[in-house]
């Protein structure tokens, strides 16, 4: 229909064939979807579970860079991120609802390219895009993703219940989307410089692909559900782990210890960090983006937890009054009151360096 998608402009469709345009390929499968796209209003319906509902901005410039994140890509950040906050509260994500607009500047293909990230994302955590809107702006683009699911009322886990004692966990490793981060802005600038320059992402692959296109863990819902665990507390890590442990330590009322020798951190991530000067521990525990699962479960989970390859125990909560502490490699404690990015750079360097130094 439109030979030319590169230069097609997405005005010379109008709204609605833009929408249809773009939406055709979506189908809804979830019995919870009773109607989706194409009426002034979805709906949807679930017998006795309650609704778990969470919506994400994420703008051009602001949570992404058009100069080295693909559409394709976008598209499926927007999803997964959103969706990892459904899984954070141990609910299964059912249904999106995606508002985008866009500036005069996107082609039709660029629009197809992003609704492609999306559809794929939605097929792997099988929601239904069940509607949106649509809008133009001035300058850049503007993505708002809502995200529904569903979860038995005594099966939701929040940010507060966990108790003194409990063990605190986190799946799959830290630091990796920060670092990949660190590498997409160094070639950027070595682009921006000069132009013939080609980015060298070699041997980055892993971390790469955990800044631009993240996945929610909803595995590891599957797998409290196999295991009949039921966390205590629970949040995604979008800001990083200490922010997060911040978030479930006010909300539980209970202090934490966290044990820098226990952090899962990758090879790549690892060996990316001393590239550039920067302590693996600081990126494990402030970089952001990661969307792994932190969580706090009884002691009483421990056998059935100890042999989940993709989960770490990292700590324990104390009571409250002890605080926020990290244990080093080396048996200093670091509190985590300073909790900024430098602050806790200091911190961890000098400490560091006094192991170098041993
Ligand atoms: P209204 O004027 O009532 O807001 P719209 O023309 O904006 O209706 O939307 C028509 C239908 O298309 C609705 O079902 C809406 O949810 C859906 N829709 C609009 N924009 C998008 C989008 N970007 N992605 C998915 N569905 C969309
Ligand atoms: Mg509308």
């Amino acid at each position: 229909m439109f030979e030319d998608r590169e230069k097609t402009h997405i005005s010379e469709l109008g709204e609605f064939g833009l929408i249809d345009h773009l939406t055709k390929k979506f189908e809804s499968t979830k019995p919870e979807t009773i109607l989706g796209i194409g009426d002034d209003a979805a709906i949807t319906a679930s017998d006795f579970r309650h609704q778990v509902i969470s919506t994400d901005m994420f703008v051009e410039n602001i949570h992404f860079d058009m100069m080295y994140s693909p559409l394709v890509h976008i598209g499926y950040k927007c999803i997964s991120s959103s969706i990892s906050d459904i899984c954070a509260m141990n609910a299964t994500a059912s249904q999106v609802l995606v508002s985008v607009a866009l500036s005069s500047k996107y082609t039709l293909q660029a629009a197809e390219e992003l609704y492609a990230g999306m559809h794929a994302a939605c097929e792997k955590y099988g929601v239904d895009l069940i509607g949106g809107d649509t809008s133009s702006s001035v300058i850049g683009m503007c993505i708002n993703v809502t995200a529904i699911g569903y979860a038995n009322e005594e099966t939701i886990v929040k940010r507060s219940g966990a108790k003194e004692g409990d063990l605190l966990c986190v799946s799959g490793d830290l630091g990796g989307a920060y670092m990949g981060l660190q590498i997409l802005e160094r070639e950027k600038q070595v682009f921006l410089e000069n132009n013939e320059m080609k980015p060298d992402l070699e041997g980055k692959d892993y971390i790469v692909g955990r800044q631009l296109r993240p996945e929610a863990r909803k595995d590891i819902i599957d797998l409290f559900n196999e295991l009949e665990i039921r966390p205590t507390s629970m949040i995604d890590i979008s800001d990083g782990l200490s922010s997060e442990i911040f978030h479930l330590c006010k909300h539980s009322e209970v202090g934490m210890k966290v044990y820098e020798e226990k952090l899962p951190i990758d090879q790549q991530t690892y060996d990316t960090a001393i590239e550039f000067n920067l302590a693996p521990t600081t990126c494990a525990m402030n970089g952001g983006e990661d969307y792994e699962l932190l969580f706090t479960v009884p002691q009483s989970a421990y056998d059935k937890l100890k042999n989940s390859m993709d989960i770490s125990i990292i700590g324990y909560c104390t009571a409250v009054h002890e605080g926020k502490e990290l244990i080093t490699k080396s048996g200093n404690v670091v509190s985590l009151e300073a909790q900024g990015w430098e602050n806790f750079t200091t911190t961890t360097t000098k400490s560091d360096e006094t192991q170098t130094e041993d």
